[in-house]
């Protein structure tokens, strides 16, 4: 754990957030500032700074987030779709440096991204 993040914090339960799955690996909750009917979080529980630190070690953990995105879009009744995205570093808007994987769906999602 990394005491100076806000994720690390939520993880430890340190900072309430609205979980809606929760393993031994990941954890996933609502976004405090949803830009969808559904935007979750889903997060490492432990320290990953973002994307760009994972490599083939990371396999086991990119399943267990996947995964857990999965299940919590299949709970939301995403069947129409939804969109998984994670920004990397100030220039993508990264604004918490604890790896997420953001689920918005629930609404018509324009493409490309800002
Ligand atoms: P990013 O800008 O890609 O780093 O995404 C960070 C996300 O974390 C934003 O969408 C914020 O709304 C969200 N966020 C920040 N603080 C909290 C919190 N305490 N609980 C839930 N979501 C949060």
């Amino acid at each position: 754990m990394n005491a100076e993040c806000l994720f690390c914090r939520i993880v430890a339960g340190e900072i309430p957030a609205d979980v809606v799955h929760s393993d031994e690996e990941v954890i996933v909750f609502r976004d405090v500032n949803p830009q969808a009917p559904t935007h979750v979080l889903a997060i490492p529980r432990r320290h990953v700074a973002s994307a760009h630190e994972l490599g083939p070690a990371d396999g086991g953990l990119l399943g267990a987030l996947f995964g857990a995105l999965r299940a919590t879009a299949d709970a939301e009744g995403l069947s129409d779709g939804y969109r998984i995205v994670t920004n990397v570093g100030p220039a993508a808007g990264q604004s918490v440096e604890h790896l997420h994987l953001h689920l918005l769906g629930g609404r018509r999602l324009t493409w490309p991204p800002g």
